[in-house]
């Protein structure tokens, strides 16, 4: 039998050792090496404001999902989109460009 290594639904490989990792986790347990999406030379990664908005207008909360702020979505949810005084506030957050992805990057 070949010894191979199987990812969970929630692991990664580390990008500098090659360890298996939690998929949210922010560094490698086993090297110390930040992780990061994009951050690896990458470049990509950055979500678009065009489809947050779109999201945020015709599928209330998704927006959060889109950008990966699920706990944020979950809450929006649950308040109803503060009443919808929330969804405002985030669609001219979106709009004005201060509305920021999971690692706090900024729309484009
Ligand atoms: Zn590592």
């Amino acid at each position: 039998m070949s010894e191979s290594t199987k990812l969970g639904a929630d692991e990664r490989f580390c990008s500098s050792c090659g360890g298996v990792i939690k998929k949210e986790a922010e560094m490698c347990v086993k090297c110390g090496v930040r992780q990061g999406s994009g951050g690896g030379g990458g470049g990509g990664g950055r979500k678009s404001k065009s489809t947050a908005l779109i999201l945020c207008l015709f599928l209330c909360g998704f927006h959060y999902i889109y950008v990966g702020k699920t706990g944020m979505a979950i809450l929006f949810w649950l308040t109803g989109g503060g009443c919808g005084i929330w969804w405002i506030i985030d669609l001219i957050a979106i709009l004005n460009g201060s509305f920021k992805d999971a690692d706090g990057k900024s729309l484009v």
